[in-house]
């Protein structure tokens, strides 16, 4: 049986023309998208996964490897999307965004248990004890239970030039992006609390640090005070834009006309959830905004469970893949102790 299944992998992994051609097939990409739909419509799945980035395609292997029957229904608007290069995941550090995904895409489409939707996914309804998703384009499908893998999507302020800049040199994150720009002219976006907070911590990365307001500083004295004995200087004027070559910044703008050359900009930014399916069916949120989870990745509504940036603000690929290995897992476990009694 080992023997056989190695076979048929190497075999699948023959045909697809697995090397470095692999990597570049897109996360989206369902080849047979339209024989799945159909067969899709006429029978209820163990498991659809709203969701087919990094979490959601961890929860569907250990779901699919459980040979439970799944359907990972995916839209292709990962929040890194913009991201030249991804890191601190083991086994894949400094690789692309595109390439993690699409390797991870091509790891869990060997398995027949699962089957992959690309599309958007308007509404998730509860029916008795079951639930059924409904895509824009209309079709309705039935599971008996449901994960959400939907990430969450960040807030940028209304800078011009940031969104370019987004992922690529005005980054959210130090432990995905920090040794990368570490001991250059840096700068963090944000004020009060969390930017005084932030400010500590970018200061491990690189000396030249400066904290743009973006207005009036809402920092205490003390806030000040201990920042400027870290050499950290504030500047509180209002922002204009960002002048950039291809999403690489090289100044700040202010609305005063005057200019601050910087090599990347950390912009913390406020987040929703990329979607409100989960809200809308019941799913309960934290104070926060995350979706609320017990330790086996399930929502506060039954049968419903939830994965990666939308449940943590341990926002990193590595911790998305390790929630939707949970999710699967304990999702898979209990749908069978269920079938067993
Ligand atoms: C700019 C940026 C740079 C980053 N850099 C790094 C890095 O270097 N290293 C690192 O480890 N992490 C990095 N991260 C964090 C990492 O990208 C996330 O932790 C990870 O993508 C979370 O995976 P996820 O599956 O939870 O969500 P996502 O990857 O965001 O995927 C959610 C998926 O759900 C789909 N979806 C949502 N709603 C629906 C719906 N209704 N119907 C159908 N599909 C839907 C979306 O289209 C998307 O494909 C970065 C994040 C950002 C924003």
């Amino acid at each position: 049986m080992k023997a056989n299944t190695k076979y048929a992998r190497r075999k699948f992994l023959k045909q697809a023309g697995i090397g470095f051609a692999a990597v570049i097939i897109p996360i989206a990409g369902n080849y047979d998208l339209n024989k799945n739909r159909m067969k899709a419509n006429n029978k209820m799945y163990d498991v659809i996964i709203v969701g087919g980035s990094y979490s959601g395609l961890a929860a569907g292997m250990a779901l699919g490897r459980a040979m439970k029957d799944v359907l990972i229904i995916d839209d292709g608007k990962p929040c890194n999307i913009q991201t030249p290069f991804s890191h601190n995941f083991l086994t894949n550090d400094g690789n692309t965004p595109k390439e993690i995904a699409a390797l991870a895409s091509l790891q869990v489409r060997i398995y027949n248990t699962i089957k992959f939707l690309e599309g958007l996914v308007t509404k998730a309804t509860k029916i008795e004890n079951h639930f059924e998703v409904e895509l824009i384009s209309g079709s309705t499908f039935r599971t008996k239970k449901l994960i959400f893998a939907t990430g969450i999507k960040d807030m940028l302020p209304n800078i011009e030039g940031i969104e370019k800049c987004w992922g690529i040199s005005v980054i959210h994150c130090p432990y995905c992006h920090g040794y990368e720009v570490r001991q250059e002219i840096t700068g963090i976006l944000g004020n009060g609390d969390h930017a005084f907070d932030f400010s500590r911590l970018i200061s491990n990365w690189t000396s030249d640090l400066t904290l743009f307001t973006n207005g009036v500083s809402t920092l205490t004295i003390e806030q000040s005070e201990s920042l400027s004995s870290h050499k950290i200087n504030i500047v509180e004027k209002e922002i204009q834009g960002l002048n950039h070559t291809n999403g690489h910044i090289k100044n700040i703008i202010f609305k005063d006309g005057s200019e601050h050359h910087l090599k990347a900009l950390y912009a913390p930014a406020p987040f929703i959830q990329h979607c409100t399916l989960p809200q809308d069916i019941g799913c309960e949120l934290t104070s926060e905004g995350y979706l609320k989870v017990d330790a086996f990745q399930e929502t506060t509504v039954k049968g419903i469970y939830a994965c990666g940036d939308n449940v943590t603000k341990m926002r990193i690929v590595a911790n998305a893949v390790s929630m939707g290995t949970t999710a699967g897992m304990s999702l898979s476990k209990k749908m069978i102790l269920e079938e067993f009694n």
